[in-house]
């Protein structure tokens, strides 16, 4: 079945890391009055090589819905076609895109969350933060603990570390922890890679909550579709980070439907 492809214009482009060559990018669908899709969920475009093939990379939208808008979060990936297409697309062009597609949303009910990134695996998860705490909309956070743990080499690039930071200060249950693996000794945040901050967190609120850990399974009896959980895991980037945090996870006796995850690669 042939796919609906629709024209997106870059209205807008920000640079958000120069060293990482990371843009922000803010598309408009002029075939559309509005563009329906799930906070977490990504977009397809389409642009073809030097060689005339078709080309199709997947990229996550990096806001909560917003009429016939919306906007990405790209790096670029050394000798990569698309990453290194779209920084060099000038305000005013289009390109073809299809979608929305992808199932890495917030599960319902809404629930605690621990959400984690590296990279640009942010730009989904900054899609949810719009959704939860929009600047001037209702919190549809129903004062459930968030927390953000957002892993980066060097503090250039954490991206919208700026905008993360205002709305932890606005919301006393949204915690964001960045993370840095190659800190510069000025740097007095948060050291390592995501994965000792999540056992931390995990930690923590187990023993807050006076839950065991490993945690037990879930009653066998309750089909896997209709089990509740109190929080959830969301964990979106490169393969061995995602791996990497599952596995913990997993350790402490997670179910697998409690950790949704994205792999970029
Ligand atoms: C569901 C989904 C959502 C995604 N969302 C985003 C997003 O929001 N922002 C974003 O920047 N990327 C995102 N990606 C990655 C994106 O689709 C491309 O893979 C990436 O931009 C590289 O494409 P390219 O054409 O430049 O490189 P290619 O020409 O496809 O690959 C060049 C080389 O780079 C390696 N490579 C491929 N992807 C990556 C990567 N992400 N990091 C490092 N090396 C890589 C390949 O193995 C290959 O060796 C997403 C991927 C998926 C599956």
């Amino acid at each position: 079945m042939a796919r609906e492809l629709y024209t997106a214009r870059l209205v807008r482009k920000d640079c958000l890391s120069e060293a990482d060559h990371c843009f922000h990018f803010h598309f408009v669908l002029e075939d559309l009055e509005s563009f329906s899709f799930v906070p977490g969920q990504f977009v397809s475009l389409l642009a073809r090589d030097e060689n005339g093939k078709e080309q199709t990379r997947a990229y996550s939208i990096a806001s909560a819905p917003d009429g016939n808008r919306f906007e990405l979060c790209v790096n670029r990936v050394e000798s990569g076609f698309f990453s290194n297409l779209l920084p060099d697309l000038p305000v005013g062009a289009a390109i073809q895109v299809d979608g929305p597609h992808g199932y890495f949303t917030l599960r319902q009910p809404f629930t605690g969350s621990l959400l984690v990134a590296t990279g640009t695996g942010i730009a989904p998860i900054r899609a949810y933060l719009q959704w939860l705490f929009p600047p001037d909309g209702p919190n549809r956070s129903q004062g459930k603990e968030i927390w953000l743990v957002y892993g980066a080499r060097y503090e250039t690039s954490l991206y919208y570390h700026q905008e993360f930071a205002a709305i932890a200060a606005r919301h006393s249950n949204f915690h964001y922890l960045p993370t840095l693996s190659r800190a510069p000794q000025s740097w007095t945040g948060l050291r390592g890679y995501v994965q000792q901050h999540v056992a931390r967190i995990v930690e923590e609120r187990a023993a807050r909550l006076g839950l065991p850990l490993p945690q037990p399974p879930p009653d066998p009896s309750i089909p896997a579709r209709e089990l509740r959980f109190d929080i959830y895991a969301y964990i979106c980037g490169l393969n061995e980070m995602v791996a990497g945090v599952r596995a913990l996870l997993t350790g402490y006796g997670w179910h697998r439907k409690q950790i949704v995850f994205e792999r970029y690669d």
